[in-house]
């Protein structure tokens, strides 16, 4: 099974209105279909509408940082799939480790939201991940185990057809520390296995993505893993140049 990777751009709270359409036209630039890899960025909401003009016809896919788990009504803050649809969005991040941990964001809410993007056809990237004191305390499976039964409790593990799964363990995320591809390959060969068990075709064409200080220096030896399709980049997709020669490190 031949799976295209994917490497991911997750802008988290930076930039401006200017440095982001300048950034994205430098992406754009560097980036062409036939390119090894395909590209995405995820952008701030407000930075959407206009993300989503620059991109049109283009090979880039947009995505969002987050998604509601409603879909209208009384949610002060939110954002739904419908309107992220609504302004071309065809990703959107859920359960990142910023917002689980700052903002208490449970698995049973995860999934909600991944239910909820994928309701609406945006593809979501599920972050799993362990922090520091989980692994050291020999319970990371245990952790990924958790916050992937509630996703499949809620949508089934056959909802990743059309999903994306990135695993970022939270100590290396933000942090300037990446894991060892040893430790990478094994949590990304866990994953496959587990969901293998249940839909091996599913898990087969599964992109599982790594997240976690990735760098142009450390791209092409974590892709080069054999259950690595790619990447999510916090801080390197913040500079074009960085964020290209990953997304051609593939
Ligand atoms: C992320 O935010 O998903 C991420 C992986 O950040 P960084 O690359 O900065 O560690």
């Amino acid at each position: 099974m031949v799976r295209r990777p994917l490497v991911v751009g997750n802008w988290k709270m930076n930039g401006t209105r200017e440095s982001r359409k300048a950034l994205l036209a430098d992406i754009l630039s560097g980036v062409s279909e036939t390119d090894s890899a395909e590209v995405g960025v995820c952008a701030p909401f407000v930075f959407i509408p206009e993300a989503a003009e620059l991109l049109e016809s283009k090979s880039i896919l947009l995505g969002a940082q987050n998604v509601a788990d409603e879909d209208e009504g009384a949610f002060t803050g939110e954002i739904s799939a419908p309107m992220l649809r609504e302004f071309g969005c065809d990703l959107a991040i859920v359960g990142h480790s910023e917002r689980r941990l700052l903002y208490g964001e449970s698995n049973q809410l995860v999934a909600a939201r991944y239910k909820k993007a994928l309701d609406h056809g945006l593809t979501p990237i599920l972050c799993v991940g362990e922090t520091l004191d989980q692994r050291e305390q020999g319970d990371t499976f245990a952790v990924i185990d958790g916050q992937l039964a509630a996703v499949f409790d809620l949508a089934g593990v056959e909802s990743l057809a059309n999903a994306v799964i990135a695993y970022e363990p939270v100590w290396a995320v933000g942090t300037g520390r990446t894991a060892t591809t040893e430790q990478v390959q094994e949590i990304h060969e866990y994953l496959r296995r587990k969901i293998s068990e249940r839909e091996p075709e599913i898990s087969a064409s599964l992109r599982i993505l790594y997240g976690g200080s990735v760098k142009p220096e450390n791209a092409r030896t974590l892709f080069g893993m054999p259950d690595v399709d790619g990447g999510l980049i916090g801080e390197a997709s913040l500079d074009a140049e960085s964020f290209l020669s990953i997304c051609h490190s593939v």
